[in-house]
């Protein structure tokens, strides 16, 4: 997370080592498939993309790459020919639980120190589930102590349940990482961006 900070065509060109020169990957649609993690390509990735002829070039960085019979400019943004559904169920894991609940604590709202929560408690029957896991800071965990939230007088800021991938797409939004190329703006839409 950061400040967002587009790449500068001024400064010399980073060398065509890995994890240089990433490729933004968008949906047949123009949206981009993933926010996050935000949906990107190495760039080597991208030119076999290319050559496989799987996507639209969109965009490109001004680095060429070279080889007996290719010269190509990277792909900085690119456009899959086949669109993919994106009804899918998100996957229940610990990324997705914290994303859903905007890395906070659905006690105190609290970012830090953030751990799981079984809101019934194991003992109590309480299952580990969408419906039953939260994101809790350390210390409400601790009060707690292995209770259910009436009994611990605690309330949650919000009723636990399993996401879409639409909504974990919402939530990615807030959350855009440090890296973003320019050429890539005009395919995002960060809510942070938005409130500044
Ligand atoms: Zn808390």
């Amino acid at each position: 997370m950061g400040i967002i900070q587009p790449a500068t065509f001024d400064a010399p060109l980073p060398p065509l080592t890995d994890g240089n020169y990433p490729c933004l990957i968008l949906n047949a649609d123009y949206q981009p498939l993933n926010y996050f993690p935000l949906s990107l390509w190495s760039w080597q990735d991208a030119v076999k993309a290319v050559f496989l002829d799987r996507v639209h070039i969109v965009d490109q960085y001004s680095q060429i790459v070279r080889s007996a019979k290719l010269e190509l400019p990277l792909p900085s943004v690119v456009a899959l020919k086949d669109y993919i559904p994106q009804n899918r169920t998100p996957a229940f894991t610990r990324f997705n639980l914290f994303l859903r609940d905007g890395f906070s604590c659905v006690y105190c709202s609290s970012p830090d120190e953030l751990t799981f929560d079984h809101v019934i408690p194991r003992r109590q029957g309480g299952k580990t589930s969408w419906k039953n896991i939260v994101a809790a800071c350390s210390k409400c965990n601790l009060k707690k102590g292995g209770r259910a939230p009436g009994e611990a007088g605690m309330q949650l800021n919000q009723t636990p349940k399993r996401p879409s991938v639409f909504e974990l797409q919402a939530q990615g939004r807030r959350f855009p990482p440090g890296y973003l190329h320019e050429s890539w703006f005009d395919y995002l839409y960060w809510d942070v961006e938005l409130q500044a």
